[in-house]
């Protein structure tokens, strides 16, 4: 854990492209809670809890649960955090424009609205790679080879698009999430501590977004060949 001012970040990145493992590390790096809505959501459903009850056949066939039920989730779990020194990471909201409103809203009323809107970027190929590789592991209800390709379509109708959204609003950043996972969290964390310097010095000026997703020789990887 580093000392500082505390972060605030939430992810946007489609089914896996590790939004949970990096949301760990961003946690442990910051002494945050990581908020995870389909850990949440999936917890719910194994306790068999009526909430769980009423979202188990969305999260099996990879639909989106209804915005009410993981927007109350958010100000329960962002109320907690307020209590635990502010500092939080979002992983799994928002998922659709409505829920990036939603969530902003919430933000403003507890005073910690985001810093960073972190975006991981990888490929549908990859993407099917690993979820169907995690299926053989983990077996998650969802991590079937047509639910796969339904959560990346939802991603892309629906999620996507909020990247323009945190773009416009200068908090975002992009980070090429093709690589090895070590090598993504380590370019996250640097680029959050640099983000971490400047967002509460002048958090009233606009902000550009930072685009990594090109700069893996930045952070150690060889220099691509040049033609
Ligand atoms: P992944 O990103 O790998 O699909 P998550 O654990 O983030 O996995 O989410 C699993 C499922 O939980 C989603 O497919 C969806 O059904 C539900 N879910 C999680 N977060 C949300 C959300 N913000 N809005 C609606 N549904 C959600």
């Amino acid at each position: 854990m580093t000392k500082g001012p505390m972060m605030r970040v939430l992810m946007v990145a489609p089914p896996g492209a590790g939004k949970g493992t990096q949301g760990a590390v961003i946690a442990t790096h910051f002494g945050i809670p990581h908020i995870a809505t389909g850990d949440l959501l999936r917890d719910h459903v194994a306790r068999r809890t009526p909430l769980g009850q009423a979202v188990q056949a969305h999260l099996d066939q990879g639909e989106l649960v209804p915005d009410e039920i993981v927007l109350d989730m958010v100000r329960e779990a962002l109320a907690d955090a307020a209590a635990t020194g502010g500092g939080y990471v979002l992983d799994g909201v928002p998922r659709t424009m409505a829920q990036a409103r939603a969530t902003y809203q919430i933000g403003l009323e507890l005073g910690m609205t985001a810093d960073v809107a972190l975006h991981l970027k990888a490929d549908d190929r990859e993407l099917e790679r690993r979820l169907l590789a995690r299926a053989a592991l983990e077996g998650r209800s969802d991590d079937t080879e047509e639910t796969i390709r339904r959560r990346l379509r939802v991603y892309h109708e629906l999620t996507h698009p909020i990247v323009a959204w945190y773009g416009d609003r200068g908090i975002f950043v992009t980070v090429d999430a093709m690589r090895p996972a070590d090598q993504v969290g380590r370019e996250i964390l640097a680029a959050l501590e640099v983000m971490r310097s400047f967002v509460h010095r002048s958090p009233d000026q606009p902000r550009r977004a930072v685009d990594l997703s090109g700069l893996g020789a930045a952070f150690g990887e060889l220099p691509a060949p040049t033609p």
